[in-house]
């Protein structure tokens, strides 16, 4: 109990320091948590941010080089046509944007049937497109043909110009003839240039016109002649490629229209397809950051619940638990160093039951000490009656029941003590043996409960008398009696027995039965002064012996008797 009173708990070791370690741990592996799943979220956050940003870049990409692609398809098929470019050069513009445009196309994917909707429209019109680009490169192959052929009436032309030019003889009339000559050449290169089919046709009248006159002119020459037929031949090849290539170029400008329709379908069905992804990816984005604002904000707001949370927790531990157990505790601490103090049990938990049972354990332990006090004054005074009793017991075995004087065992134990004594310090020591007179007859007479009576009777006088001289009786047996008279010599016996006699006769018991109408006694005295190995049963023998003799002399007398016991 002492070592519990005066133990000092350390404050590791209390349950109060380690829940407050628990709560605290609980509360820093949250805010670790949350602190993480915040700044995972923020991760994602950005990195979502950036793939939609390089997503969205890539939609813009995708439609902006898609348009591109047109734009610059048509602006070089405008400049082709209108420069002259050559096919060489068309086929690696018209094919390389082709290039461009399928690979950008593989990548792009719906996500909605409103984006497969554009999609399936862009598809439907990439084939016409790239069809139109097709015809067009044909028909820009044709032109270029046409172009030669230009090139090589062109060269004919100048040939017929030079041959006629030499020509020496400059008649008037001959000259008259060049002139018309060169007049024709003249229109039929500016024919290469017509613009209109009107204008061609107005070009190839006037020609034919020239020609007329100049086949009517006299005196031709064979070589005016044969330059006549070459020029004739050769204007009409003119006009009848102009005519073509005035057909073609129609042709190739319905294509180029065609091509650019389909181009600037194509660029709006991919702007528009953009205009989808972007806004898309706009929503996906707003959508994201929504959701992720949410979730932060549910997080602090599920933190700060949480921290309410913990510090009632704190609280309701510290209130609820700690305080009252440090109380309990504290109180059982000062029950222990015996200081009586109110066990707090209100409440139904727990700790009320724990303070409840110390109560009755407090209890408990009182009524026990208060059980063990009076069981020890139980025992004290048992043990007071059993050393009563045993005294009572002890008087009992030295007593004899009838007389209530000391018997015969008690009476020997006491000689034998003083046998000792008295041979040592060398005293006399006298004992006197008493026999009633004619007991037998008093029974007889009045009855054996009479007998009894009168035995108590005289043992009282005998004790009496005895205890005044210092000396001890006994009853000896029947209805006799003994008596030991220390430090006595055997005149003062003598005296002493006499007296005895005296005084029973004075008592005046009556005694029908005998002669002397009252009861007497016969006593015998022997005396002796003891030596050290001296035989007290010698000098009680002598003592019996004298008494023989006092009855054997008469009775009612005393016999003294001179023992020699060397
Ligand atoms: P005497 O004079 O020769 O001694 O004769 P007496 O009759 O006294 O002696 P005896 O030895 O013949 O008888 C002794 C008697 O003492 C016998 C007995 O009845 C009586 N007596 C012995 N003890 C008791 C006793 O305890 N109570 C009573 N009432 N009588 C007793
Ligand atoms: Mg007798
Ligand atoms: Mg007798």
């Amino acid at each position: 109990m002492a070592d519990f009173a005066t133990v000092k708990l350390k404050s590791r070791k209390k349950i109060g320091f380690r829940l407050n370690l628990v709560l605290l741990s609980v509360l820093c592996f949250y805010l670790i948590t949350t602190a993480y799943s915040i700044f995972i979220l923020w991760q994602q956050s950005e990195e979502f941010k950036h793939l939609t940003n390089t997503q969205f870049e890539r939609a813009i990409h995708a439609a902006e080089l898609s348009r591109d692609a047109e734009q610059i398809t048509s602006q070089a098929l405008e400049k082709m046509i209108v420069q002259g470019y050559s096919s060489s050069y068309y086929q690696s513009l018209s094919n390389s944007p082709k290039k461009v445009f399928y690979s950008i196309r593989e990548k792009l994917y719906a996500n909605t049937p409103k984006e497969q909707a554009i999609l399936d429209e862009i598809d439907s019109i990439t084939k016409p497109y790239f069809n139109t680009l097709k015809i067009l490169d044909n028909y820009l192959l044709t032109e270029k043909e046409l172009a030669k052929q230009h090139s090589s009436i062109s060269n004919s032309l100048r040939y017929l110009q030079k041959a006629i030019s030499s020509n020496v003889d400059l008649t008037l009339h001959q000259q008259h003839f060049t002139n018309l000559f060169l007049n024709a050449i003249n229109i039929t290169m500016l024919s290469q240039n017509a613009v209109s089919r009107g204008e061609l046709q107005a070009q190839k009248n006037a020609i034919s016109a020239l020609l007329a006159k100049m086949y009517y002119t006299d005196t031709l020459s064979d070589t005016q002649l044969s330059l006549l037929d070459q020029l004739y031949h050769t204007s009409q090849h003119a006009f009848s490629t102009r005519l073509k290539f005035q057909n073609q170029h129609l042709a190739t400008l319905s294509a180029i229209r065609q091509t650019r329709q389909k181009a600037q379908q194509l660029s709006a069905a991919s702007f528009d397809f953009y205009l989808l992804l972007k806004k898309a990816t706009l929503d996906s984005t707003q959508k994201h950051d929504v959701l992720i604002r949410n979730v932060i904000t549910n997080i602090i707001l599920f933190s700060c619940a949480f921290l309410v949370l913990t510090a009632f927790a704190y609280w309701f531990i510290r209130h609820y638990l700690i305080f009252r157990l440090n109380r309990l505790n504290q109180v059982m601490l000062q029950h222990a160093k015996g200081l009586k103090t109110l066990i707090p049990q209100e409440g139904e938990d727990e700790i009320a039951l724990m303070g409840k049972v110390f109560s009755v354990f407090v209890a408990a332990t009182e009524q026990a000490q208060k059980d063990s006090v009076d069981a020890r004054k139980e025992v004290e005074d048992a043990n007071l009656k059993l050393v009563e009793l045993n005294q009572s017991l002890q008087q009992l075995s030295h007593t004899d029941d009838l007389t209530q004087i000391a018997n015969r065992r008690y009476f020997f134990q006491h000689f034998i003590a003083y046998w000792d004594k008295a041979s040592t310090e060398k005293h006399d020591v006298s004992v006197i043996m008493i026999d009633l007179d004619w007991f037998k007859q008093f029974n007889d007479h009045y009855g054996h409960q009479a007998g009894d009576k009168c035995l108590f009777q005289l043992a009282q006088i005998f004790k009496t008398e005895t205890e005044r001289v210092g000396g001890l009786v006994a009853r000896y047996g029947g209805e006799e009696f003994i008596i030991l008279l220390p430090n006595t010599d055997k005149m003062s016996a003598m005296v002493f027995a006499k007296h005895l006699t005296t005084t029973v006769k004075e008592a005046n018991i009556l005694h029908q039965g005998s002669t002397k109408g009252k009861v007497t006694l016969s006593i015998g005295v022997a005396t002796h002064k003891p030596k050290p190995g001296d035989d007290l049963d010698k000098l009680i023998h002598l003592a019996d012996q004298t008494l023989y003799e006092a009855k054997h002399n008469g009775r009612d007398q005393v016999s003294e008797f001179n023992p020699i016991l060397d």
